[in-house]
């Protein structure tokens, strides 16, 4: 499937354990990502300072659902499940 434009769930949900500007740490699970825009774009994309781990994931039914609120809580699941 085609990434939904302005989801960001990915960019909230899940736990991102490589540093991102703003967030040297890491993201924590649950958390904006310090580069996501209030309308959930990614302030990196395209950039090289954008996370690999971002790059990597690819939108999918099985984790992306149906809306950004299916995805939040399938990938909130997942986050759970694999901690
Ligand atoms: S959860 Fe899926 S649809 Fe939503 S922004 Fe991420 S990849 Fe795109
Ligand atoms: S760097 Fe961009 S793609 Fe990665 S979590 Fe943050 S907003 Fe999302």
């Amino acid at each position: 499937m085609e990434c939904r434009i302005g989801c960001g769930a990915c960019c909230i949900a899940p736990s991102i354990s490589t540093a991102i500007p703003g967030m040297p740490e890491g993201k924590p699970a649950g958390v904006r990502c310090a580069q996501l825009t209030d309308d959930n774009h990614c302030r990196l994309f395209g950039q090289p300072e954008r996370p690999r781990v971002c790059a990597d994931f690819t939108a999918a039914k099985s984790h992306c659902g149906n809306s950004a609120d299916q995805a939040i809580e399938i990938l909130s699941y997942w986050e759970e499940a694999t901690a």
